[in-house]
Formats: C-alpha cells, sequence, structure tokens
C-alpha cells in the first residue's frame, strides 16, 4: 500500500485548479434562483457538513478490492459504485454499494450545487472512512498530500472554500505533528479536522489520544466528529442503507461522544472543542439520562468534576443534519441556538432524479425548512451563518 500512495502524484494542481476556476467564475454570474432565496437569512449558508472524497483518495479507493473501494459500474454508461460501510459487501441489500459520480469528488459540482442552494461557503471535509484503514506509514503520507490538497483547493477558491482536515489518527505522535503544521499559515485554509470514532482503533477515550487532544487543544483547532462504523448494526438486515445511516451513525456518534465525556477527557482539556455530526446523534434527547445514570453509578459518579451534560454544553457544536424541527429545538433547549450550524451532507442523498440533475435537493431544502420552523430571525441566521462564522473565522459572501 505504501507504493500506492506514493505513486498518486504529489500534486493534482491541474485537477484541482481547473474544477474549482471553472466554477468560482460563477460566484460573480451566478444569477439564477436560488433556494434560500424568500427565507429572510441575511447571507447565504456556511455548509459545516459537506464532503468530497478529493481525486488522490479516489484514486486509492480505485486502486482496492476490499472495503473500502470503488468499483466500475455495470457498464460504460453506469456510475462507479463505492463500497465503503463496514461488512456493506456482505449483506444482500446493501452488497453492490452506492452509486458515485463527479459530485463526489469535483469541487466545480460542488460549487454548482453550493451556487444552486443558497450556500455562500463550504467547509469541505474528507468522507468516511478516511484513512481509518491504512497502515500508519501511508495514512501519515496521504494525511498530509490531502491537507495540501485542501489548502490549495480553498486559496483558488475566491473564499467559497474551507477544509476540515484529515489526521492519520493510527499514530497518535505522527497526529500531533500534522495539527501543527494544520494550524500554521501554511494551512491557514484548514479550520479544524475531522475525525472518525476509531481514534488509534481503540475509540475515543484510548489514553493514546491524550496528546492528539493536548495538540488539537493548544493550537485551537475544533474536531468536527463524524461516524462510520455504525452501533447495533445487526439489527438493520434487510433495510438497505436506511437504517445502518438513520440509527447505526447517530448511535455511534452518541456512545463515541458519551465515552469521552466519561474518560474524563474535558476535565483535563478545557479548551477541547468538538463539532457533533447529525445534530449530536441521541445525546440532546438522552442528555438527562446520562446525567442521572451516571450520578446513581458507582463506579462513575466522583469521576468527572460536572455532569456529563455541561460538558455538551460548554465544549461541542453540533450541526442541522437532522430534517427535522423538534431535533433542533431539542439541541437549542439542551445547549443554546449559538451552537447548531448549518450542514448538507453533501454529496450524500441526491434527488431521485441523480445528483447531476438540475433539481433542487430535497434533502437540502429539508434541512433549511427544518430551521425555518425556528423562532426568531436572529436564531435563524445564527444557525445559517453565524455561529459558524465565529467559530470557524470565516466569513460570508453574500449579503441579502
Ligand atoms: N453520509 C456520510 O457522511 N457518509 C455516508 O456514508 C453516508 C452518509
Ligand atoms: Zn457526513
Amino acid at each position: 500500500m505504501a507504493n500506492l500512495v506514493r505513486s498518486i502524484p504529489r500534486r493534482t494542481s491541474n485537477l484541482l485548479r481547473s474544477s474549482v476556476s471553472s466554477s468560482t467564475a460563477s460566484l460573480s454570474s451566478y444569477t439564477g434562483p436560488s433556494s434560500t432565496d424568500g427565507r429572510g437569512y441575511d447571507h447565504g449558508a456556511i455548509d459545516v457538513h459537506t464532503h468530497c472524497y478529493l481525486p488522490r483518495y479516489m484514486e486509492m479507493l480505485r486502486n482496492r478490492t476490499d472495503v473500502p473501494y470503488v468499483c466500475p459500474g455495470k457498464s460504460d454508461a453506469d456510475d462507479e459504485r463505492y463500497v465503503i460501510l463496514p461488512g456493506e459487501d456482505a449483506e444482500d441489500t446493501t452488497a453492490i454499494g452506492r452509486p458515485i459520480g463527479e459530485e463526489y469528488f469535483d469541487v466545480g459540482q460542488k460549487i454548482r450545487y453550493m451556487d444552486r442552494h443558497g450556500i455562500d461557503v463550504s467547509v469541505l471535509s474528507l468522507a468516511n472512512p478516511w484513512l481509518d484503514f491504512l497502515p500508519a506509514e501511508d495514512a501519515v503520507a496521504m494525511a498530509k498530500l490531502l491537507n495540501d490538497d485542501l489548502q490549495e483547493i480553498s486559496e483558488g477558491s475566491n473564499g467559497r472554500i474551507y477544509g476540515f482536515g484529515v489526521l492519520p489518527t493510527q499514530d497518535p505522535e505522527a497526529s500531533c505533528k500534522e495539527i501543527e503544521r494544520l494550524a500554521s499559515e501554511d494551512c491557514s485554509k484548514v479550520k479544524g479536522v475531522i475525525l472518525g470514532t476509531s481514534g488509534a482503533g481503540n475509540g475515543l477515550d484510548d489514553p493514546a489520544l491524550e496528546q492528539v487532544y493536548s495538540a488539537l487543544a493548544e493550537n485551537d483547532m475544533p474536531v468536527f466528529l463524524h461516524p462510520h462504523y455504525g452501533v447495533g448494526n445487526s439489527h438493520f438486515d434487510g433495510t438497505g442503507h436506511s437504517l445502518f445511516l438513520a440509527l447505526g451513525f447517530p448511535f455511534e456518534t452518541t456512545v463515541a461522544t458519551s465515552r469521552l465525556i466519561l474518560s474524563g477527557a474535558f476535565d483535563r482539556h478545557p479548551k477541547l472543542r468538538l463539532l457533533l455530526a447529525h445534530s449530536g446523534g441521541t445525546l440532546p434527547f438522552l442528555a438527562g439520562r446520562l446525567d442521572s445514570c451516571v450520578e446513581h453509578d458507582h463506579e462513575m459518579c466522583d469521576k468527572l468534576e460536572r455532569a456529563p451534560s455541561s460538558y455538551l454544553k460548554e465544549h461541542f457544536w453540533y450541526d442541522s443534519v437532522i430534517y427535522h424541527t423538534p431535533a433542533l429545538k431539542s439541541v437549542c433547549d439542551l445547549v443554546g441556538s449559538d451552537k447548531l450550524m448549518y450542514g448538507t451532507d453533501n454529496p450524500f442523498f441526491p434527488p431521485k432524479e441523480g445528483a447531476r440533475s438540475d433539481k433542487e435537493w430535497p434533502s437540502t431544502s429539508k434541512n433549511y425548512d427544518a430551521i425555518d420552523g425556528m423562532v426568531g430571525e436572529d436564531v435563524r441566521n445564527d444557525i445559517v451563518w453565524g455561529n459558524a462564522s465565529r467559530l470557524l473565522g470565516i466569513e460570508p459572501i453574500h449579503q441579502k
């Protein structure tokens, strides 16, 4: 595998530049309808949950035959398919994976999607399973290359694209070095890092990650925590990807975050900050129960300085990728409306007509609809762009 990583060119500049520049031109010329017109936001959105499998990563997946991999479609006319989730290849209703086209790896497509959906700025992250499956040495090399790609894309994007970098978490020491590099001027467009729940292979409460949390906190790098592995997967057979994504993903975030809190990480690293995918899984709903069960447990009751929910309030931000106003309200009731930020999960969940059709993406507009159910213009603007702008130091572009 080491050879594979090295064989992918150091610079993919032409590919990246052409797809970005052909589309950033549209920033000034774009006059078409935006799905946020009429919604009354005072700026375009900042999307904090939006992915891209960068070209060199795609190349690596195309060269693999074990999960995760990308394979050709049945005929030349069919999209490639990607099979990335654990056990996906072995279960009848998920075995052929999902179709993948240029919306997954072409930044120009991302910008066209942003233009059509009222999104000023996207904070791009590599999607799951990141570098988790690579030997440490390859993950270290690949992380640097991908983070440089992200910086380069952002520099050529007229302020439309920023990034969450990726870490070789199987090597905590190398991760610390990469965090320091990402925090330097060389990687100024990288505003944080995306992290899965496996860490160095033993979860996020693994003592081996203490140095990584120190480096993140000291360098003021927020973590975007995103699921991949699912929890309770044996219950999802026969349902395609639906229950794995609807339940397994949020359950995974719930468990990983709870274990991280219960490990005392936030007592040891008071400056550590995380953004939770999918509005924090089930935590906004279960926070009271978590507090009560910890308080009544002999093993756990004296281990933390505070109740678990108080860490959820202080150290965590939440995306809005939950498609439902009552769920957004429950986040705001628990942690306040200044902690909730707009996300799309693009390019996942495309319209039935296909990702490259001219159709509005219902998964995207549903998220706006859910936000529009929140009371207060200030609250809606904070969710759509203001909170992300403050957390990440990013300016929106279009004044409405
Ligand atoms: N969203 C993601 O980020 N990853 C998936 O695999 C599916 C949906
Ligand atoms: Zn996602």
